[in-house]
């Protein structure tokens, strides 16, 4: 207890002879210092013998040693993939989201899921020293429930975007409940809610726009991926005419109180764009290495005037959520990138950390700083650890590097947010975790067991990554070696025959094969369509799991097979190479003269092929699909008739594909 001589103003909580950084804009630093404490608010930060003078407080802790600063925002994240962490490695941005984490998400997030994955990351963030964070997750409310009950502050921003989420079907719903949440949450003490946009690339300009609008009507942060990969910025310059940025704020975006994660590909027009419009950038180091993302223009963002925080990013990409480990890596990244030792002082880092974080998601009026009438969110810090002594005080600035360069988060011994204690001595005062490891390990071992099915199915893969209904069609096929075009023009053109449609193209094929040749075999198919004026009119990619059920087989080798799924290519040949791996390819081009025809009232399609790669010559091919097998078998007989009015029903048949099974087994041995 303090006495003084006037009778001083009651706090509830004096911390004294502390190390006290106060992260403020003039960095004032307070040795001993303290910081008085009411309620959930910070009445006031200064000298020990100062603070003594003025406050008395019915709990007064000494603080011996140890730094007493504001706690770390992490200013991106999504805070469930904590149970998605080790998942998948090591691989390439589209194939480990859209091949890995988006398809176990659709099977396995769910309102338990969050709110596990929440407590879990908010025991991580607790002992490394983080009092808040924004979050970026679906079923959203409950990573704010969770959080709240751990006493943790954050921006928690619910997912809307173009594709089935694990809480919406559509974006309307997700949309919807955004609003909901947004409604519900609002002006809650420790929670700011906000909605998400996922991305301009996962978005469309109309989801963009809604979320936009919905951020503006409530004045809540809006929360986004901006420019984290070049071929994002390549795309959006291909489809757009510009940039990221300029394309986001067409679409309305900075209308909203922005918070960027990433801006990892932003130029300095970008960067102006983001400060004019009081935007927030959150970096990630991390992430960005791990992915090779690329290197973000944080000195000069910085330099510029821009809010920008540090985030961990989603514990499946990063592995963890150690905000220590991430400030020293923004500070080691921009001296390397830049080839500048100078930038980014520890000072800079730190204070990334912390205040610039606040302001970056728009929480800066609150917290990031020790300051009177901001909540009290502080941590205090053993500096007198081994692989922290000794300590210098020759240049004031040396406590930062300590705290930077050689602090751990294992240093973090007590941590306060909005004037609570949440870890005394490094014990958890909110948390039960004994509980929670385990049900971790029971998650882990369930989408082990899902993953483990899909991947020995190139069928199940396919369907996870959205890439083809999970419908089996019928196929009529014949196809026929001949030497000579002419004749077969010239029977297209007798009235029997009614042609519908007419195409050129020219047909690039990549076979995928599989040790396994019960699963098929994966095509991708580039296919150029070629104008009357012989210039390229149009490109279209497909994927084809070719499936070796040959079902039935009639007169002059007409075949029925069926397990033919096809779907649009929406990736690209390098996504689904290194999203299914397969054991070999082989490439098929050739030049195709296409006709949709009628005859004996059934339609066909009519294939005159010159495969040029590898060179094989001249090939009629017969084809009519249709979902019924009846159906099929009745076109069957009706192309054994087409090939006999073609003159080709004596020629020697060919495999129905240019690459049959046969040779795939062939290729693969030899390989
Ligand atoms: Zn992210």
């Amino acid at each position: 207890m303090s006495e003084s001589i006037t009778s001083p103003a009651l706090a509830g909580i004096l911390l004294t002879n502390a190390i006290v950084l106060t992260m403020d804009n003039s960095h004032n630093i307070y040795e001993p210092g303290a910081v008085a404490i009411l309620d959930d608010h910070i009445l006031a930060v200064g000298l020990e013998a100062e603070l003594k003078a003025r406050y008395s407080a019915p709990l007064v802790i000494d603080c011996a040693g140890k730094v007493l600063m504001p706690g770390l925002v992490n200013a991106h994240t999504h805070v469930p993939m904590t149970l998605l962490r080790n998942l998948a490695d090591d691989l390439r941005l589209d194939v480990w989201l859209l091949g890995y984490m988006m398809p176990v998400e659709r099977e396995f997030v769910s309102p338990d899921f969050v709110r596990l994955g929440t407590q879990i990351a908010c025991t991580e963030l607790i002992r490394a020293g983080v009092t808040c964070f924004a979050d970026m997750y679906y079923f959203e409310e409950h990573v704010a429930r969770a959080t709240a009950e751990a006493g943790l502050r954050a921006v928690c921003s619910q997912t809307v975007l173009k594709f089935p989420a694990p809480d919406a079907q559509s974006y309307d719903e997700s949309l919807a409940a955004a609003r909901e949440f947004i409604q519900k949450w609002k002006g809650h003490p420790l929670i700011e809610p906000s909605v998400a946009p996922h991305a301009p690339y996962t978005c469309t300009e109309e989801i963009l726009r809604a979320t936009a609008a919905l951020a503006v009507e409530y004045d809540v942060p809006l929360h986004t991926h901006i420019a984290e990969t070049y071929g994002e910025v390549e795309a959006s310059r291909a489809e757009y005419g510009m940039p990221v940025v300029p394309y986001a704020k067409k679409q309305n975006i900075f209308d909203a109180k922005v918070l960027a994660a990433h801006c990892v590909h932003i130029d300095e027009g970008e960067i102006k764009t983001l400060l004019h419009n009081k935007a927030g950038v959150a970096h990630n180091p991390s992430s960005n290495l791990k992915l090779a993302s690329g290197f973000a223009p944080v000195k000069r963002m910085v330099e510029l005037g821009l809010n920008v925080g540090i985030g961990t990013d989603g514990p499946a990409s990063n592995n963890d959520l150690d905000m220590f480990e991430e400030t020293r890596l923004a500070a080691f990244l921009a001296k390397s990138v830049s080839n500048d030792p100078t930038a980014l002082p520890a000072k800079t880092a730190l204070t990334m950390a912390t205040r610039l974080g606040a302001n970056a998601i728009h929480q800066g009026h609150l917290t990031g700083s020790l300051e009177p009438g901001k909540r009290a969110d502080l941590i205090l810090l053993n500096i007198a650890a081994v692989h922290n002594i000794p300590r210098f005080r020759r240049d004031p600035d040396a406590i930062y590097a300590q705290i930077v360069y050689a602090g751990k988060s294992t240093d973090v011994t007590d941590v306060m947010v909005d004037g609570k204690w949440l870890m005394r001595d490094q014990q958890l005062l909110t948390l039960q975790t004994d509980l929670l490891y385990e049900q971790a390990n029971e998650y882990a071992r369930r989408i082990d067991t899902f993953l483990i099915q899909r991947e020995k199915s190139i069928l199940s893969k396919l369907i996870a990554i959205g890439g083809a209904m999970e419908e089996e069609s019928f196929e009529v096929q014949t196809k026929v070696r001949i030497t000579d075009q002419a004749p077969i023009l010239e029977a297209l053109h007798s009235p029997q025959i009614e042609i519908l449609r007419h195409r050129h193209y020219h047909e690039y094929d990549t076979y995928f094969l599989f040790y396994d040749l019960q699963q098929g075999i994966l095509r991708y198919r580039e296919d150029e369509s070629i104008g009357d004026d012989d210039k390229i009119s149009g490109m279209r990619y497909r994927l084809t799991l070719i499936g070796q059920a040959r079902e039935r087989q009639f007169p002059s080798d007409v075949l029925l097979s069926r397990s033919r799924f096809i779907a649009p290519a929406s990736h690209s040949l390098r996504f689904y190479r290194e999203y299914f791996k397969p054991a070999r390819e082989a490439e098929v081009e050739k030049d195709r003269l296409r006709w949709r025809i009628l005859f004996q009232g059934t339609e066909f399609f009519i294939n005159l092929d010159r495969v040029i790669k590898p060179d094989l010559g001249y090939f009629l091919e017969i084809k009519s699909r249709t979902w019924s097998r009846r159906d099929a078998e009745h076109k069957a007989d009706i192309a054994i008739n087409l090939m006999r009015f073609l003159g080709t029903a004596d020629k020697e048949t060919v495999t129905q594909d240019y690459l049959s099974l046969a040779e795939a087994s062939k290729l693969l041995e030899a390989g």
